[in-house]
Formats: structure tokens, sequence, C-alpha cells
């Protein structure tokens, strides 16, 4: 048995759509990226959004709009993906890392206020596995201090917090269509901004800081640059892709939440492992990105063994994320590593992802169980 760990959905409709593209001549500038705007706002209930290249792009948009530089100082969690504090450390700011929670892995709220100074420009939270942030709280935080919010929701496609979907809460949200993630575009991102002036700013930027988009110029070849932009921009040969795969979102979802349910079931019994938890409760819907847990006591140091063991029997499996951000090479040089993040370094290490996704099917959940009990035993 062979089990990716992500697997995208590709059926004959992306082939029809893209071809339909490619026939076209118009590969980008044109109706498919804002036809995918269009559902993806249709899906998430968020306005003002914007297309772009990856998730990645999303975040050093948000992070530019709101003037993040030299000198400022930017919270977020220990625990995320490396884009998350890349997009900000490249303007120069400087990241000051949250430990996270040690039940669901998201960011430890209560750690948050003391790390808050004249310098800190904004918060920036990952809904980690697809299960939000208890946003109200750090919204408070946001409104005291004057500072921004910036929601990284790379993982969290149909997530909801208060029957909005996330995102709704803040000054900016950055969604990601990497092929691991809920829906893909290839490589692709989006950018929600809560304000109409900073999302006539995004799109500038997006596109090397240009006034006139190709179809907008009235004369050809004829345009102003207002502002240091790159670009960004999503392709309509990739923006296809997305609008195909957003029609098949909630199916994806709905899968995703019962094979979590499957394996969760299976893995609380087992007294060796502990689960993450990023299912839905009362006010918070999870994506179910992937199924995460941690190998307790002396096990715990075998983690990549287990890692090895479950890839020989063709079990996908991963680890989200395979370090805290402050152990990674890069970032060692800057002295974080001798603080605390023990939460966040007891899931780098110490935890396995397992999928969840809609390409998993019965017999898959079944051999899964199986093996883990057999691993674990
Ligand atoms: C995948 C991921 C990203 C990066 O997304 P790209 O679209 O590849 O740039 C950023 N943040 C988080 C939390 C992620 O999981």
């Amino acid at each position: 048995m062979k089990i990716p760990f992500g697997k995208p959905i590709i059926d004959l409709e992306e082939f029809k759509k893209v071809k339909k593209v490619l026939s076209s001549g118009i590969l980008t500038h044109g109706p498919m990226s804002q036809n995918f705007e269009k559902n993806f706002s249709k899906f998430t209930g968020l306005k003002n959004l914007l297309s772009t290249s990856s998730c990645t792009s999303s975040l050093y948009l948000a992070y530019k709009i709101i003037g993040l530089k030299k000198g400022d100082e930017f919270i977020v969690p220990a625990q995320t993906h490396v884009a998350t504090i890349n997009a900000g450390k490249i303007l120069g700011a400087k990241p000051i890392f949250i430990d996270s929670d040690n039940v669901t892995g998201n960011i430890d709220i209560s750690q948050i206020e003391k790390k808050i100074t004249k310098k800190t420009k904004c918060i920036t939270i990952v809904h980690f596995l697809g299960k939000p942030v208890d946003i109200r709280k750090i919204n408070k935080l946001v409104k005291r201090y004057k500072i921004k919010l910036i929601e990284d929701c790379a993982l969290a496609l149909g997530s909801k917090y208060y029957n909005k979907h996330v995102g709704f809460f803040s000054d900016f949200a950055c969604f990601s269509f990497y092929p691991a993630k809920h829906i893909t575009t290839g490589d692709g991102g989006m950018l929600f901004c809560k304000n109409k002036n900073d999302f006539e700013k995004a799109k500038l930027l997006r596109g090397f800081g240009v006034n006139k988009s190709f179809f907008e110029r009235k004369t050809p070849g004829i345009y102003d640059v207002l502002d240091c932009g790159l670009n960004f921009r999503l392709s309509d040969i990739n923006s296809a892709i997305g609008l195909v795969q957003l029609g098949k979102i909630r199916s994806f979802l709905k899968k995703r939440k019962q094979n979590y349910l499957y394996l969760s079931n299976n893995i609380k019994k087992n007294k060796k492992l502990k689960l993450v938890n990023s299912e839905t409760e009362e006010n918070l819907v999870s994506s179910y990105y992937c199924i995460s847990f941690i190998v307790k006591g002396i096990n715990r140091k075998k983690r990549n063994e287990y890692l090895n063991l479950l890839k020989g029997r063709g079990i996908g499996c991963s680890v989200y994320y395979p370090r805290a951000v402050v152990d990674y090479t890069y970032f060692k040089k800057d002295g974080y590593s001798k603080l605390n993040f023990s939460n966040a370094r007891e899931i780098s290490n110490c935890s396995i992802c397992l999928p969840v996704g809609p390409h998993l099917k019965q017999s898959n959940l079944k051999f899964i169980t199986l093996e883990l009990k057999k691993i674990f035993k």
C-alpha cells in the first residue's frame, strides 16, 4: 500500500479549464484570476481579495503595507512555517517568537502581552493545522496597543471562528494553494485586506507599483509607477486550476473531517500517544489539515525512527513543523535558541503528522490504524 501524505485531487475538469486558458491566448491578467477571487469571496465571505503567487508573497504584501521595517518588531508563533517569519524579516524587522500552547499547538496567547513593546507593529497568528486561534483574545491586545493583526491562514481554508471564515476579524489574511494544502493552484496564494485603501495598495504592490494593469490601459503601453512593487501575480493558468478546485472544497472538507475523526478515535485510545487537538469545538470550526500526535515517554527520542518505519510501510507522514523557527540554522545567529520554547520544540521533536486528505480511502484508514497499533503497542 502506498498512501501519500498530500495528494491533490485533479480531475478532467481542471484539465479542461487549463486547456481553455491555454487556447484563449490570455495567460495572465485575464478573467480567470478575477473569477477565482470572486468565487473565493463567495466561499469565505471575505471581500477585498487579491490572488497572489503564494501565501509567502501575500504575507510579504501585508507586512509591506503596514510599513514593517528595520527597527520594528513583529510577534509570531515559534511553531510555524518559516514563511510567516521570513516575509517580515526580509523588510528588516525583528521577529519576536512566542511558544505554543501545549494542547492545540497554536500560539500561547498568555505569553503575548509581556512581549509587546513600543516597537511592535503587528501580531501574526497561524491557525495551526487548521484549528482557529482564539482571535477575540488577540484582538483585545491589538486594540489596546494599536497594532495590526495578520492571519497566516495557509492551513485554514474552511476554518471558522464564531461563524465567520478565519481572516474576517483581522487586518490581513493570507492563504496558500501549495499542492499539499486544502486546494491547489500548483503554487499560489490569496490576500485579504480588511481596509479598502490597503487593498488598493496591495493591488499596486502586486504588480510592480504600476497604476494600470494591462487591460486598463487606454493608450497601449502607457502607464505610471506609483510605488516600489514587484510581481506577485497569479497566472490565469494557475487560477483556472484553483477555480475548479474551489468547487470541490466543501466535499474536501467533509472528507478531511471524517478521516480525522476516524484516526483520532484510534489514536486517543493509545496510551503511548498524545493527540494534538485540532478538532472543531464550540465557535471554532477546524479545517482538519492533518492529524498530529506526540510520542510520549522514553520512545519520544525515537521519533525519526518511527517516521522511517511508517514510510517503510507506505504510510505518508510528515512533521509540522520540523523545527521551532528559532532552531533553524539561519536563526541561530540571532541567539534565540537558548530561550525556552519547550512546547514548540516538543511538537517539532516528538510529533508525527498523518494525512487526512480526500485522497484517503477507507482501506487506507484501516491500514494506518492497524500499523499504528503494531508500531506503538
Ligand atoms: C505552507 C505554508 C506557508 C507557505 O505557503 P506558500 O503558498 O508555499 O508560500 C506559509 N505559512 C504556513 C503556516 C504554511 O503552512
